[in-house]
């Protein structure tokens, strides 16, 4: 049962995509983020989401979410990227020490659209 809350609680931060994200510019507008950050995204998450293990690591989450920030040109919105990997990660780190804790924002956003779908 522990192990299920812990899957589940990694699934529910990883429904959360970057953002919010800054005012579109020429540079960087609803494609550019589709292409760049929401699509990617998705991807990775649901990847990691379809092998969410309770015991996976820190370490492990970083590796799977971090080349995301490689494929990003737009500075603002790669910052985003590293908000939102931090946030997973000690998110992850707080529920793996208290065990039955889960993350206390839980918003809904288009992604988990995306993801059940
Ligand atoms: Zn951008």
């Amino acid at each position: 049962m522990l192990v299920l809350d812990r899957t589940e609680a990694l699934k529910r931060m990883l429904v959360i995509a970057p953002g919010p994200l800054h005012t579109p510019t020429v540079l960087c507008g609803t494609r550019e983020r589709n292409r760049d950050v929401s699509g990617p995204w998705a991807l990775t998450a649901s990847q990691l989401m379809a092998n969410a293990r309770a015991d996976v690591t820190a370490v492990r989450l970083e590796a799977t979410l971090n080349p995301l920030l490689l494929q990003c040109a737009c500075p603002e919105c790669r910052s985003a990227i590293q908000h939102r990997i931090r946030a997973i990660v000690s998110e992850w780190l707080a529920v793996r020490v208290s065990g039955v804790g889960l993350p206390h924002v839980f918003r809904p956003h288009r992604l988990i659209r995306w993801l059940v779908n």
